[in-house]
């Protein structure tokens, strides 16, 4: 692997033959992640592929002719030519992988396949998950002196990384972004010295035998696990909707209200989250029209109160999405009306759905006791029905679930797993 300037990109990467680059920047957490996991492939495709790494904030033209706008970018060269996909973020191994296969034969794909040397590594504690949940949980088992590693498949933050504004958090007077909090949280745990696994492809969990298996080859094995992996938001099942997700369809206010500067959007539920979001989209569209499935809004009064005096929110009761349609940048969103059957199409240049969220337990839910709505079931110490297995945050069987609730959970499991551990 060699590091350049951009004097050198002509001779090194353009006149180069097949070459990986990596843009980084210092004090970046996602280019800390991704470091290993390319000097990794580059012991492992080095003959085929040239990896290279600029550090982006030195040689700024360069990455700014290239397109490449944030660290790490991970791009790719064949003969001086850009290949395959612009990498960025949360980078996983198995994409960086994907990318390099279709750079050379296939004959050499296998040879290569063949070279992977699985790794085994134990620790007293595994922490699936790098939530508000995880992170705390990770940051007292690192400060008790437990050997723990933290598994993330993306980056550590966890739902507050795409929340726009927190002002609930206590020790913050002002509100805080949501990406700062969880940079904060990941930050203070990282530093205390626990080990991070992220961006990761999490390929088996068995709870029983406390194995996890990250990116086909790598096992981890510990005395206990504590699962903080959160939850998802919930999907409508109505047609289009797989269709048009992340094109005309959104989960996240955060991610994409900005889309939307003056510009009309539907919004699908009333719970907390749909009616706090829609204010926050407020800022942006001209027109937020609410569709909610019962007669009155769900979320809290406060919430409730703003929005129904924000004049750009419309609300529309008592009725269900039926069937989402594109045409053009144009969506168009059949309605039913609950009470009458009646239906109606509403023209909308995008959608948001905010209908309430499921436990990510997909990978693990065989063996655990969970309630009726999929939640794991523990104790008041966090146990499972698994001995040594742990359950905190918001896919813990629970009435309420903020970063408090998440933040007080991963406390608990992480004193009752180093008594454990001390027992
Ligand atoms: C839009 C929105 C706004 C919110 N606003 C607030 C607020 O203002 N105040 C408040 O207190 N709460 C708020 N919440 C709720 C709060 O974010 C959650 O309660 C909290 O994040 C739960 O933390 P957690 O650690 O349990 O899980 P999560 O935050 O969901 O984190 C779970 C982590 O597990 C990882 N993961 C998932 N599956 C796997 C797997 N198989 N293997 C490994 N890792 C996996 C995910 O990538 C993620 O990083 C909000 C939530 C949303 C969606």
């Amino acid at each position: 692997m060699k590091e350049i300037k951009q004097n050198e990109f002509d001779q090194v990467v353009l006149k180069g033959g097949k070459v990986a680059v990596d843009f980084y920047s210092s004090e970046c957490p996602p280019c800390e992640a991704l470091a290993p996991k390319f000097e990794n492939l580059a012991e492992l495709y080095g003959e085929e592929v040239k990896f290279v790494k600029i550090f982006r904030q030195e040689n700024r033209e360069l990455a700014a002719s290239l397109d490449v706008n944030g660290s790490p970018t991970v791009i790719f060269f064949d003969n001086g030519k850009l290949v395959g996909e612009k990498l960025t973020g949360g980078i996983k191994r198995s994409d960086l992988i994907k990318n390099l296969n279709a750079m050379i034969p296939d004959e050499k794909v296998k040879e290569i396949t063949q070279n992977i040397k699985p790794t085994v590594s134990e620790y007293d504690t595994l922490i699936l998950g790098g939530g508000p949940g995880g992170l705390t949980a990770g940051l007292y088992l690192c400060q008790a002196r437990v050997n723990s590693v933290l598994v993330d498949t993306m980056l550590p933050g966890g739902q507050i990384a795409t929340t726009h504004k927190i002002s609930n958090y206590p020790g913050f007077i002002e509100p805080q972004p949501g990406f700062m909090l969880a940079h904060y949280m990941s930050e203070q745990t990282k530093i205390c010295g626990a080990k991070y696994k992220v961006a990761v492809d999490v390929t088996k969990v068995d709870l029983e035998n406390k194995i996890v298996v990250v990116d086909e080859y790598e096992t981890l094995k510990a005395k206990k696990i504590i699962l903080a992996t959160g939850a998802s938001p919930r999907y409508l099942n109505v047609p289009g909707e797989k269709e048009y997700k992340g094109n005309g369809i959104s989960y996240c206010a955060t991610c994409d209200a900005k889309y939307f500067h003056d510009k009309e959007v539907i919004v699908i539920g009333g719970g907390n989250t749909a009616i706090e979001e829609a204010e926050f989209i407020s800022k942006f569209a001209s027109k937020i029209t609410i569709i909610h499935q019962f007669d009155k809004l769900q979320a809290n009064m406060e919430a409730q109160e703003k929005a129904f005096a924000n004049p750009k929110i419309h609300f529309i009761f008592d009725s269900e999405p039926r069937a989402f349609e594109k045409n053009g940048n144009k969506m168009f969103v059949t309605i039913e009306h609950v009470k009458t059957g009646e239906k109606n199409t509403l023209e909308s240049d995008g959608v948001f759905v905010f209908v309430g969220m499921k436990p990510n337990t997909e990978l693990f839910s065989d063996h655990l006791t969970l309630d009726d709505w999929g939640y794991v079931k523990t104790n008041e110490d966090m146990q499972t029905n698994i001995d040594g297995v742990y359950a905190v945050g918001d896919l813990r069987s629970k009435k309420y679930r903020q970063i408090t609730t998440a933040v007080a959970d991963g406390t608990i499991a992480a004193i009752a797993v180093t008594r454990e551990l001390d027992n």
